[in-house]
């Protein structure tokens, strides 16, 4: 390619970019936002124009004469899928994140890879036929198990030893005939939260899922740090002091083997037996399979039991937080998963074992909140992580191929 169609391109991509994030701007805001000249800027937008991918609108507010960009409805469409454990969530975003359909679906059992994706397959296929999508410009897809984002494929998942290796890039782009990523489910969650989440507009967080299993996604300058291999966020078996509860990784004290989704509902079923809960004896009598909503209802209604089971679980979480607070001085903790529905007792317990142990600068604007997007997070992430790939500078001549 030639240099100089390399500055077209990479221009045209820049503006798109910022014409897509922002929503609506002005001429004058992308200048003001992309350093280029007025002159070239015109020559840009009149391109994107006349590709169909951008349009001019009138301001609402009559005062404002500027005529405002925005991305076209309905040009074209890319997919963001979330599988969880049990469940898979589907949603297909217009080229503006504006959601053109949602729908999410029971997985019994996704022990086998090949009936698993034959499933997404069939359903993704079913819902670009029911909402007349006639391509899939891009699809992002995000797993719950550790993933090889360059190649695409599963590495070693420890509860679905089956996927190791299976090609999931290489199938969904062949069925699709369009460009894949396949990324963890942490890493899309902390991209959905920080694209229209608790910590848009923030360049430096970390978002800590708390299930089942214990991850975080880390995003630093605006980007997912993935490390060396991609396994870069896998706290999950790093040590709590003092703790010697075997993990089932081998080790002890694992922070998932004391504050995971299972050794909480393991120890829940301990406090009702044990008559030790009043409020989880009950469930269990009436029948209950005890799970995190049963310890999150007793810590509502006051059982001392329930309320220092969360607390525990939290000051586990705060302890690994704490380590990552001092060494990434992030500006947020967002925690999201199955148990960010343990409230005050839980954040109060994680925010004070950061403090106690943080340098004061490196916390007192720090903020420990929950997802905002909750279940949103995850499919919001995967579209976001495919559009910002299929728009990029190096990928931008590709992706017109499809108009
Ligand atoms: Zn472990």
């Amino acid at each position: 390619m030639k240099p100089s169609e390399l500055i077209t391109q990479n221009t045209t991509a820049q503006i798109y970019n910022i014409i897509r994030t922002a929503g609506e701007i002005n001429r004058m805001g992308i200048t003001r936002l992309s350093g280029v000249s007025k002159s070239t800027i015109s020559i840009q937008i009149n391109k994107l124009i006349s590709l169909g991918l951008v349009e001019e609108i009138s301001p609402e507010n009559s005062e404002q004469r500027k005529l405002k960009l925005k991305i076209r409805e309905g040009i074209g469409q890319v997919a963001g899928i979330f599988l969880g454990t049990t469940k898979l969530k589907a949603v297909i975003f217009n080229l503006d994140m504006s959601i053109l359909c949602e729908q999410e679906y029971h997985f019994e059992n996704i022990s086998d890879p090949v009936e698993t994706n034959s499933r997404i397959i069939e359903i993704l296929k079913e819902l670009c036929d029911q909402y007349r999508v006639r391509r899939l410009w891009g699809i992002g897809l995000g797993f719950p198990f550790p993933v090889d984002f360059t190649e695409g494929k599963p590495d070693s998942p420890p509860n679905v030893p089956l996927w190791h290796g299976y090609p999931l890039k290489e199938l969904y782009e062949k069925e699709f005939s369009c460009p894949v990523l396949i990324e963890n489910d942490v890493n899309v969650m902390a991209l959905g939260e920080g694209y229209m989440g608790s910590t848009r507009n923030e360049a430096d967080f970390l978002f800590i899922k708390a299930g089942t299993g214990i991850g975080a996604g880390l995003i630093i300058d605006g980007k997912i740090y993935r490390g060396a291999k991609g396994c870069a966020g896998d706290i999950g078996h790093i040590p709590i002091d003092g703790s010697t509860v075997l993990c089932h990784c081998g080790n002890k004290g694992c922070l998932e083997a004391v504050a995971g989704g299972k050794a909480l509902t393991g120890l829940a079923k301990e406090k009702a037996e044990s008559g030790e809960s009043p409020f989880l004896a009950q469930r269990l009598k009436e029948g209950c399979e005890l799970s995190a909503r049963d310890i999150n209802d007793g810590a509502i209604a006051g059982d001392l039991s329930c309320i220092k089971l969360v607390q525990d679980a939290g000051k586990a979480v705060g302890q690994v937080a704490e380590k990552l607070v001092s060494f990434l001085n992030p500006s947020s903790i967002v925690i999201g998963g199955g148990l960010a529905n343990f409230g005050n007792h839980y954040i109060g317990a994680i925010r004070e074992a950061i403090i106690r142990r943080s340098l004061h600068l490196a916390t007192y604007e720090l903020r420990v909140c929950f997802s905002e997007l909750k279940d949103m997070s995850g499919p919001m992430g995967a579209g976001t992580l495919i559009l910002d790939h299929i728009f990029s500078s190096k990928e931008f001549p590709e992706t017109l191929k499809r108009i």
